[in-house]
């Protein structure tokens, strides 16, 4: 049934959003994706973004959400994060509360807008981090919250909520797409794209599932 239906990815280009992307294109028959700007730590992730989705042939929205920099308490707090990797900018240290809040809207508005009753992100609460909007219970909130603003039925699909990052990489390899994950998708701080620059605290946490998941696999 879901086959015939159609979907909206939130993508980012990261290991990620870039797996989920690939578990809606198995599960429905129309998928395009959607990237936010906002200025994010790297342009380069837009980038990514924009090149996994033409290689997929999935047509790819990038919607301006600048205006994300203006609620951010975070002009002087960057100033202060300190440049110590060759004058390559450090990730902000603060996100937007919330920003996952209109990110999700956002996609549900342009699911609407293109005829698509699914919305698919990444997020996650088995690495929570501290954002209250990327819990289950928020999602199942905002579903029920959108649906009645727009008097829709649109589903948000949440592939990854219960999955860790060994886990996701396992979901990865179920598709099929392991390597193109593995070589294509950009999660490094640095912008360095694949296994990343190997040490800040994102290539860690990825390598560290990646670990996990060859090792389990070794073992079989
Ligand atoms: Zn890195």
């Amino acid at each position: 049934m879901e086959k015939n239906e159609k979907a909206v990815v939130v993508f980012s280009g990261g290991q990620d959003s870039t797996t989920c992307l690939f578990w809606a294109l198995e599960r429905f028959a129309h998928v395009e994706a959607v990237t936010f700007d906002y200025q994010q730590r790297h342009k380069q992730e837009i980038a990514v973004a924009k090149k996994i989705t033409e290689e997929l042939n999935v047509t790819h929205h990038v919607l301006d959400m600048s205006l994300l920099n203006q609620l951010a308490p975070s002009a002087l707090t960057r100033e202060e994060i300190q440049v110590n990797d060759g004058g390559k900018e450090e990730l902000p240290s603060t996100f937007v509360p919330g920003r996952n809040l209109l990110f999700l809207s956002f996609a549900t508005i342009l699911a609407r807008q293109i005829g698509a009753k699914h919305i698919v992100t990444g997020v996650c609460e088995t690495d929570f981090s501290g954002y209250p909007d990327c819990r289950d219970v928020f999602v199942k909130s905002l579903n029920v919250s959108l649906n009645l603003s727009m008097d829709d039925q649109f589903v948000i699909h949440t592939p990854l909520m219960w999955l860790d990052k060994a886990e996701t990489w396992k979901l990865a390899d179920q598709l099929n797409r392991f390597a193109y994950v593995r070589k294509n998708t950009l999660t490094c701080y640095h912008g360095v794209i694949g296994d990343g620059c190997g040490t800040c605290p994102a290539c860690t946490l990825r390598k560290n599932g990646l670990d996990t998941y060859l090792k389990e696999i070794e073992g079989r």
